[in-house]
């Protein structure tokens, strides 16, 4: 089983994915984390990543559907994945059609995690806080430009996948016990 949980950032992805990739033993796809590990290792790759990511923009389409091309080839992938941040733009979504296509693989849903902004605000300051300031793009202003790229480029990749019929809405302002439940309910049997 293979399925995206889309949401912006604070919707709560990280935390359901880590309880679906428990229950259902699938490899939980992070390029957040992804690039926050190039950073901490040095490598190219997450150098030319952190000047971007400070800001609140999104690196390069190219740049990012090399990483996870190459990331679902890997054995722990076999028995299918979450992908958390990833399609973030339309370009993003088709090339990961192709890939997909191309590897005989297919996505099963695409699980929308809605959330109001104002709550989003609240919940990302208080992770700046919990994390003592560990991640460079929770502060006051990057939040504001990472909510209007998410408005501008990421949410049009909603009707991508509804109109392929595989978007499910969740509500993100239920207890994260409530949400997972229902994210459950949309998961094929
Ligand atoms: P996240 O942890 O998913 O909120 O991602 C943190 C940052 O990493 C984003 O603000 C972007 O700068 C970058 N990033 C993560 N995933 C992507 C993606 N699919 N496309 C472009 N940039 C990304």
């Amino acid at each position: 089983m293979n399925i995206i949980l889309f949401g912006p950032p604070g919707a709560g992805k990280g935390t359901q994915a880590d309880r679906l990739k428990k229950k259902h033993v699938l490899a939980h796809l992070s390029t957040g984390d992804m690039l926050r590990a190039a950073i901490a290792e040095g490598t190219e790759l997450g150098k030319q990543a952190k000047v971007i990511m400070d800001r609140g923009d999104l690196v390069s389409d190219q740049l990012i559907c090399g990483v996870v091309a190459e990331r679902i080839e890997e054995a722990d992938c076999a028995n299918g994945f979450i992908l958390d941040g990833f399609p973030r733009t339309l370009p993003q979504a088709e090339s990961l059609d192709r890939m997909l296509k191309s590897k005989a693989k297919n996505i099963d849903a695409v699980i929308q995690i809605k959330v109001v902004e104002d709550v989003l605000v609240e919940r990302i300051a208080k992770r700046a806080r919990e994390s003592g300031g560990n991640r460079g793009d929770d502060t006051h202003e990057v939040l504001k430009n990472r909510m209007n790229v998410y408005n501008q480029q990421t949410a049009p990749v909603l009707p991508h996948y509804d109109a392929l019929g595989l978007l499910r809405v969740v509500d993100g302002m239920q207890s994260i016990d409530a949400v997972t439940a229902e994210i459950e309910s949309h998961l094929p049997r």
